[in-house]
């Protein structure tokens, strides 16, 4: 896959000719230095954005070629998205944040709530399903944002700097989650991120440098991030006092 920008007479490349296959059940991490490509590479394979050149295939579908409206239909189906800035709606209690993916998929009041209920309750939230963002710390709306995203139980997770606002407690917490995700169900997350004791917790990590893919390599030992967790709220805890 290749992304090329026009800039009046320049041509700003911003992918050049990227192969890469995701496999289920696999936590993948893209790292790369700023501008390196990592967020086209991330829009394209979110269907929000289109190759210039290439084939993008999800799921058997080829998506290269579909109009905006067919990719908004599988970003629908088949994605969920979680972002650095949470992206939560801020005068919508987190309940309703989550059912708001079930709302374009046509479901009943009475399902939405349940499964939206469910995703909450599996993010670590079942008592605070009431709550505003703005009543909730960084972590707990990073939870929520995830419980969006796992509520139509998509097949791939996207998530650029899902940690980049969050300290390394809440960091661990939300990748323990993300962990638990792919191995439990078999789905693909793949993650861009700038932390290197984070992509260390990927099985695949995918350094990606001037719209090239520098190298893909398979994790021998990924770190496990629950394990990381006590020492990290012991850190805390000692700064406090
Ligand atoms: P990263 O996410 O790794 O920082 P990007 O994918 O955002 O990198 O950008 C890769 C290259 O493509 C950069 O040189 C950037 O300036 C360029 N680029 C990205 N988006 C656009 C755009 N919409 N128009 C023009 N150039 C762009
Ligand atoms: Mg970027």
């Amino acid at each position: 896959v290749s992304k090329y920008y026009v800039m009046g007479e320049d041509v700003v490349f911003a992918l050049r000719g990227v192969n890469l296959q995701l496999a289920g059940g696999e936590l993948i991490a893209i790292v790369g230095s700023s501008g390196s490509g990592k967020s086209t590479l991330m829009n394209i394979l979110g269907c929000l954005d289109r190759p210039s050149h290439g084939r993008y295939v999800l799921g058997g579908l080829d998506v290269s070629e579909m109009s905006a409206e067919e990719r908004a239909l599988v970003r629908n189906r088949l994605i969920g998205f979680i972002f650095q800035g949470f992206h939560l709606l801020p005068r919508t209690s987190a309940l309703d944040n989550v059912e708001l993916p079930l709302i374009y998929r046509g479901l009943k009041k009475a399902e939405r709530r349940r499964l939206a209920l469910e995703a909450l309750a599996r993010v670590g939230l079942a008592e605070r399903v009431d709550h505003l963002p703005s009543e909730l710390s960084g972590g707990q709306q990073q939870r929520v944002a995830i419980a969006r995203a796992l509520v139509t139980t998509p097949p791939l997770l996207l998530a650029d700097e899902p940690t980049g606002n969050l300290d390394s407690v809440t960091t661990w917490e939300v990748l323990s989650l993300l962990q638990d995700v792919v191995q439990e169900q078999e789905r693909t997350v793949l993650l861009v991120t700038h932390e290197p004791d984070v992509a260390q917790c990927a099985d695949r990590i995918v350094t990606v440098g001037d719209g090239r893919i520098l190298s893909n390599l398979r994790n021998q030992s990924p770190s496990n991030a629950r394990q990381l967790l006590p020492a990290a709220q012991e850190r805390r805890g000692a700064d406090a006092h």
